[in-house]
């Protein structure tokens, strides 16, 4: 277990040694394309915000959006889910008129 979570590594030698530690998180850095707050969600008056609580447009009529695009900031956690939330309740809101 512990060689499958640390590939091999001696991580007391890496610990120990300030340049092995550096390079040990080097090449262990990837990232992940998570895209989201790109029409974000906020109170009409704040200029920065595209898409008012209800996930309508402000600037354009009759247009809704429902995605990760309109979260507020980013979140520090997995968005899949809060994506769906989103979505639902957006949808929710638009069949209740
Ligand atoms: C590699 C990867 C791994 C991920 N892993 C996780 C994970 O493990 N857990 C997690 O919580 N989240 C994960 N995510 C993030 C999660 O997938 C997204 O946050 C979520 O899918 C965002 O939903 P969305 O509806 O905003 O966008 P999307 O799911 O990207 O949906 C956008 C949709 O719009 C369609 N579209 C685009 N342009 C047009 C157009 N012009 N006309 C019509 N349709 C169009 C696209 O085809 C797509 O179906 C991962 C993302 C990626 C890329």
């Amino acid at each position: 277990m512990l060689r499958s979570l640390t590939g091999g590594r001696d991580l007391a030698r890496i610990g120990a040694d300030e340049t092995a530690l550096a390079d040990d998180v080097c090449d262990g850095v990837f990232w992940a394309w998570h895209a989201r707050v790109t029409c974000r969600m906020g109170d009409p008056a704040d200029p920065g915000a595209v898409v008012d609580p209800t996930g309508s447009t402000i600037k354009t009529d009759g247009l809704t959006v429902a995605d990760a695009s309109v979260m507020p900031r980013l979140p520090s956690a997995n968005t899949n889910v809060p994506t769906l939330m989103i979505a639902k309740k957006i949808a929710d809101d638009i069949r209740a008129g």
